[in-house]
């Protein structure tokens, strides 16, 4: 079969792979790229590309940088028309929400054109309705059962244990007369990860996908985690008396963040007065992440009922409008402030970045991967001012990254499931990671597992 990665290759943004076997043609993600200075005109190229025909599409989850692009199928001036999009039932309900919050962001971002370089083009790229026509072709999957996209083709998902309906793609299709089995990791989660329950072990594949996020590091553990958790709050909340921002991805890490602060604070390990979310996204997410217990963490499942009964440690409130956001402004300690988005190159972090980052006595504490060339990692690096708003805000706040909640597998946990692949592939290529991430966990494959991975490389084609 022929594989080309149109993204995430050398980059964690942007998935979207092209398979091509004897008589079909189809994607396994279509995503945007997200951060630095050459997303915008790489999304525009993805969105403007002739695909020629394409008999489906899998989708992993619900993410922006693997679903981002997918209304450029609703353009029938493409030609590719209008394939159908198979994804779990999470998957298939968040996506319009991330959408059409993707084309809000844009329809903004043309408003004001040049406000700033990058994360978003200029002009739109697609619009609400485009969105909606989109989601007329989203068909839901359960884990675990296998469908016919294509008479030639079957496919099973299986949970990745990222965020709620994330799924690895398992597909058996004729090659040459042969049948082959590829398997495409997706983005694939910590087993410790408190949202939503484990990962499945992965099933036996001749072609195998696999993503490299931190494929060069360990995350600290849950323990290790809570322990920094309670300090930053304690030391900023009480000793400091200021705010802790939390930057979060609107989808995932911010039902997941909740979840951590209640489990403390439910055992009298941490004070924390008030949370605010201030985020439509987040909160639209938190609906539909709620809405599938059966997906998720007992830990979860039983915060979801302490909220709805109004029985939680703390009070939690999410924003409904501007005004509520701007108001958020005005408190200057005893808050947690969780906002997207999660590397602060949009949104309404920027806002609280702005009144907070300048106060020594406040904290950002982040919580997952702050891609190269984005706002979050130029603070993480140590930056002593950053551009807000077309001014220079001063970085007094003290910094803090939360080492243990990311949503991705760390080094040894990506081990875990290759090892739990039940023969060697015939080939494997190493994706979504930069290229000190791919190239190590390339070297600790070889090592131990003695494969010969292939580091994907962007839009070169492959006979795999
Ligand atoms: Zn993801």
């Amino acid at each position: 079969m022929k594989l080309k990665f149109l993204g995430a290759a050398g980059e964690v943004t942007g998935s979207c792979l092209l398979v091509e076997a004897d008589e079909v043609r189809f994607l396994i993600d279509c995503g945007m790229f997200q951060g630095g200075r050459d997303a915008g005109p790489k999304n525009r190229r993805g969105f403007a590309r002739e695909f020629g025909r394409i008999d489906f599409v899998l989708l992993t989850h619900a993410h922006i940088d693997h679903c981002g692009l997918l209304p450029r199928f609703a353009w029938p001036r493409h030609g590719a028309g209008l394939p159908a999009i198979y994804c779990t039932r999470p998957t298939a309900d968040l996506v319009p929400v991330m959408l059409a919050d993707s084309a809000f962001v844009q329809s903004r971002g043309a408003a004001r054109p040049g406000r700033r370089r990058g994360a978003v083009a200029e002009t739109p790229l697609y619009t609400a309705d485009d969105v909606r026509r989109l989601a007329t072709r989203l068909a839901a999957v359960p884990y675990g059962v296998e469908f016919r996209p294509h008479p030639q083709v079957a496919v099973r998902l299986h949970n990745a244990g990222h965020i709620v309906g994330a799924s690895s793609a398992e597909v058996r299709l004729v090659d040459n007369g042969r049948r082959r089995t590829l398997l495409a990791s997706g983005d694939l989660g910590e087993n410790s990860a408190l949202l939503v329950r484990d990962r499945s072990p992965p099933p036996a594949a001749d072609v195998l996908v696999v993503e490299s996020t931190y494929g060069d590091r360990n995350h600290r553990s849950l323990q290790e985690t809570e322990t920094e958790l309670i300090e930053v709050l304690h030391d900023t909340l009480q000793e400091r008396r200021g705010n802790v921002i939390v930057p979060a991805f609107a989808l995932g890490r911010a039902q997941e963040f909740l979840v951590l602060l209640y489990r403390l604070a439910k055992a009298g390990r941490a004070r924390v007065p008030l949370v605010f979310v201030d985020s439509p996204l987040a909160q639209q997410a938190a609906e539909v992440t709620f809405a599938h217990l059966e997906a998720l963490d007992e830990e979860a499942a039983e915060f979801h009922r302490a909220a709805r009964a109004r029985k939680l440690p703390f009070a939690l409130r999410y924003t409904e409008n501007v005004e509520d956001s701007m108001f958020l402004n005005s408190i200057r300690a005893g808050a947690v402030i969780i906002a997207a988005s999660g590397m602060c190159e949009a949104g309404r972090i920027r806002h609280h970045l702005r009144h907070n980052l300048p106060r020594h006595e406040c904290a950002v504490l982040f919580t997952g991967f702050q891609a190269a060339g984005t706002l979050g990692r130029k603070i993480v690096d140590g930056a002593r001012s950053v551009q807000l708003f077309g001014e220079s805000i001063p970085v007094h706040a003290s910094v803090h990254t939360l080492g243990g909640l990311s949503a991705h597998a760390g080094q040894d946990s990506l081990m875990q499931w290759l090892r739990a692949v039940p023969r060697k592939p015939r080939t494997v290529f190493i994706n979504h990671g930069e290229p000190l991430a791919a190239h190590t966990l390339s070297a600790r494959l070889a090592r131990e597992l003695k494969w010969s991975p292939t580091i994907a490389e962007a839009e070169k084609d492959y006979d795999a």
